[in-house]
Protein backbone atom coordinates (compact mmCIF):
# COMPACT_ATOMS: atom_id res chain seq x y z
CA UNK A 1 0.00 0.00 0.00
CA UNK A 2 0.86 3.70 -0.64
CA UNK A 3 0.03 6.84 0.24
CA UNK A 4 -0.55 8.95 -3.09
CA UNK A 5 -0.33 12.58 -4.00
CA UNK A 6 -3.93 14.35 -3.97
CA UNK A 7 -4.62 16.82 -6.53
CA UNK A 8 -5.51 20.39 -5.90
CA UNK A 9 -7.63 23.61 -7.29
CA UNK A 10 -7.49 24.94 -9.30
CA UNK A 11 -5.57 21.36 -11.31
CA UNK A 12 -7.64 21.03 -14.93
CA UNK A 13 -7.27 17.39 -14.28
CA UNK A 14 -10.01 17.58 -11.41
CA UNK A 15 -12.53 18.49 -14.20
CA UNK A 16 -12.14 15.80 -16.95
CA UNK A 17 -14.86 13.42 -16.47
CA UNK A 18 -13.75 9.70 -15.48
CA UNK A 19 -14.61 6.54 -17.65
CA UNK A 20 -16.32 3.20 -16.28
CA UNK A 21 -14.09 0.68 -14.86
CA UNK A 22 -14.55 -2.42 -17.07
CA UNK A 23 -11.48 -4.65 -15.39
CA UNK A 24 -11.96 -5.59 -11.88
CA UNK A 25 -8.35 -6.61 -11.61
CA UNK A 26 -5.31 -6.74 -8.55
CA UNK A 27 -4.22 -3.41 -9.83
CA UNK A 28 -7.88 -2.23 -9.10
CA UNK A 29 -7.74 -3.41 -5.77
CA UNK A 30 -4.74 -1.85 -4.76
CA UNK A 31 -5.97 1.40 -6.22
CA UNK A 32 -8.73 1.16 -4.01
CA UNK A 33 -6.53 0.36 -1.04
CA UNK A 34 -4.12 3.25 -1.96
CA UNK A 35 -7.16 5.26 -2.39
CA UNK A 36 -8.36 4.12 1.71
CA UNK A 37 -4.78 4.82 3.16
CA UNK A 38 -4.39 8.28 1.97
CA UNK A 39 -7.78 8.83 3.07
CA UNK A 40 -7.14 7.84 6.03
CA UNK A 41 -4.26 9.55 6.74
CA UNK A 42 -5.75 13.23 5.99
CA UNK A 43 -7.52 12.34 7.69
CA UNK A 44 -10.70 12.60 5.35
CA UNK A 45 -14.13 10.73 5.23
CA UNK A 46 -13.75 10.23 1.39
CA UNK A 47 -11.39 9.90 -1.74
CA UNK A 48 -11.96 9.44 -5.20
CA UNK A 49 -9.88 7.70 -8.28
CA UNK A 50 -9.48 11.07 -10.09
CA UNK A 51 -8.46 13.33 -6.86
CA UNK A 52 -5.32 10.70 -7.33
CA UNK A 53 -5.11 11.18 -11.32
CA UNK A 54 -6.67 8.03 -12.12
CA UNK A 55 -9.59 8.44 -14.61
CA UNK A 56 -11.26 5.97 -13.41
CA UNK A 57 -15.27 5.86 -11.42
CA UNK A 58 -13.86 4.42 -8.43
CA UNK A 59 -14.31 6.31 -4.93
CA UNK A 60 -13.92 4.87 -1.45
CA UNK A 61 -15.27 6.54 1.96
CA UNK A 62 -15.87 5.99 5.84
CA UNK A 63 -18.13 7.62 7.74
CA UNK A 64 -17.75 5.44 10.95
CA UNK A 65 -16.65 7.01 13.84
CA UNK A 66 -13.96 4.75 14.80
CA UNK A 67 -13.23 4.77 11.15
CA UNK A 68 -13.26 1.10 10.82
CA UNK A 69 -15.56 0.61 8.26
CA UNK A 70 -14.05 1.40 5.10
CA UNK A 71 -16.45 1.34 1.81
CA UNK A 72 -15.60 0.87 -2.18
CA UNK A 73 -18.25 2.29 -4.53
CA UNK A 74 -17.12 1.34 -8.39
CA UNK A 75 -19.24 2.36 -10.92
CA UNK A 76 -21.60 3.71 -8.76
CA UNK A 77 -25.04 5.45 -10.07
CA UNK A 78 -27.48 7.40 -8.10
CA UNK A 79 -31.33 5.71 -8.15
CA UNK A 80 -32.90 8.61 -6.63
CA UNK A 81 -32.03 11.14 -4.03
CA UNK A 82 -34.21 12.96 -1.61
CA UNK A 83 -34.27 15.45 1.39
CA UNK A 84 -32.08 18.21 0.24
CA UNK A 85 -30.30 20.08 2.90
CA UNK A 86 -27.88 22.45 3.18
CA UNK A 87 -24.08 20.84 4.58
CA UNK A 88 -20.57 22.14 5.20
CA UNK A 89 -17.95 20.48 3.14
CA UNK A 90 -14.80 19.98 2.62
CA UNK A 91 -12.72 18.51 0.32
CA UNK A 92 -9.05 17.14 0.42
CA UNK A 93 -8.07 18.63 -3.33
CA UNK A 94 -8.93 22.15 -1.63
CA UNK A 95 -6.97 22.50 1.17
CA UNK A 96 -7.96 24.87 4.10
CA UNK A 97 -11.53 25.68 2.32
CA UNK A 98 -14.75 24.85 3.24
CA UNK A 99 -18.37 26.17 2.31
CA UNK A 100 -21.68 25.41 3.05
CA UNK A 101 -23.66 23.20 0.12
CA UNK A 102 -26.89 21.72 -0.77
CA UNK A 103 -27.04 18.25 -1.24
CA UNK A 104 -29.62 15.05 -0.92
CA UNK A 105 -29.38 13.40 2.65
CA UNK A 106 -30.71 10.34 1.54
CA UNK A 107 -29.89 8.46 -2.29
CA UNK A 108 -29.99 4.90 -3.45
CA UNK A 109 -27.37 4.00 -5.12
CA UNK A 110 -26.25 0.97 -7.35
CA UNK A 111 -22.51 0.04 -7.55
CA UNK A 112 -20.15 -2.80 -7.93
CA UNK A 113 -17.84 -4.12 -5.74
CA UNK A 114 -13.70 -4.59 -6.72
CA UNK A 115 -14.95 -8.14 -7.86
CA UNK A 116 -17.03 -6.29 -10.28
CA UNK A 117 -20.62 -8.19 -8.33
CA UNK A 118 -23.35 -5.30 -8.67
CA UNK A 119 -25.58 -4.13 -5.36
CA UNK A 120 -27.24 -1.71 -4.23
CA UNK A 121 -27.33 0.51 -0.80
CA UNK A 122 -29.54 3.63 0.82
CA UNK A 123 -27.30 5.70 1.98
CA UNK A 124 -28.62 8.57 4.75
CA UNK A 125 -27.31 11.55 6.29
CA UNK A 126 -23.54 12.13 6.40
CA UNK A 127 -22.81 9.26 4.13
CA UNK A 128 -25.57 10.46 1.42
CA UNK A 129 -23.30 13.49 1.67
CA UNK A 130 -20.26 11.93 1.18
CA UNK A 131 -21.07 9.83 -1.72
CA UNK A 132 -22.30 12.56 -3.76
CA UNK A 133 -19.39 14.80 -2.82
CA UNK A 134 -16.92 11.97 -4.42
CA UNK A 135 -19.42 11.02 -7.19
CA UNK A 136 -19.29 14.85 -8.27
CA UNK A 137 -15.53 14.56 -8.59
CA UNK A 138 -16.54 11.60 -10.71
CA UNK A 139 -18.17 13.78 -13.34
CA UNK A 140 -15.06 16.74 -12.82
CA UNK A 141 -17.38 18.69 -10.59
CA UNK A 142 -15.95 20.24 -6.93
CA UNK A 143 -17.96 21.18 -4.04
CA UNK A 144 -17.12 24.88 -4.82
CA UNK A 145 -19.22 24.80 -7.91
CA UNK A 146 -22.24 24.26 -5.89
CA UNK A 147 -21.81 27.49 -3.54
CA UNK A 148 -24.43 29.79 -3.43
CA UNK A 149 -23.58 33.19 -5.32
CA UNK A 150 -22.44 34.59 -1.57
CA UNK A 151 -19.87 31.22 -0.98
CA UNK A 152 -18.63 31.73 -4.18
CA UNK A 153 -17.78 34.86 -3.56
CA UNK A 154 -16.32 34.34 -0.79
CA UNK A 155 -13.91 31.00 -1.97
CA UNK A 156 -12.93 33.93 -4.68
CA UNK A 157 -12.08 36.74 -1.77
CA UNK A 158 -10.42 33.95 0.21
CA UNK A 159 -8.24 32.78 -2.82
CA UNK A 160 -7.17 36.20 -4.07
CA UNK A 161 -5.88 36.70 -0.46
CA UNK A 162 -3.96 33.74 -0.54
CA UNK A 163 -2.16 34.66 -3.54
CA UNK A 164 -1.44 38.39 -2.28
CA UNK A 165 0.11 36.26 0.85
CA UNK A 166 1.75 34.07 -1.45
CA UNK A 167 3.31 36.73 -4.12
ZN1 LIG B 1 -13.61 16.21 -2.62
Amino acid sequence: MARLQVLTYPDPRLREPSLPVEVFDEALAELAADLLETMYAEPAIGLSAPQVDVRSRLLVMDVSERKNRPEVFVNPEVLSSARPGWIEERCMSVPGRSGLVRRATEVRVRASTLEGESFERRLSGLAAVCLLHELDHLDGRLFVDRLSWLGRLRFRAALAMQARRAA
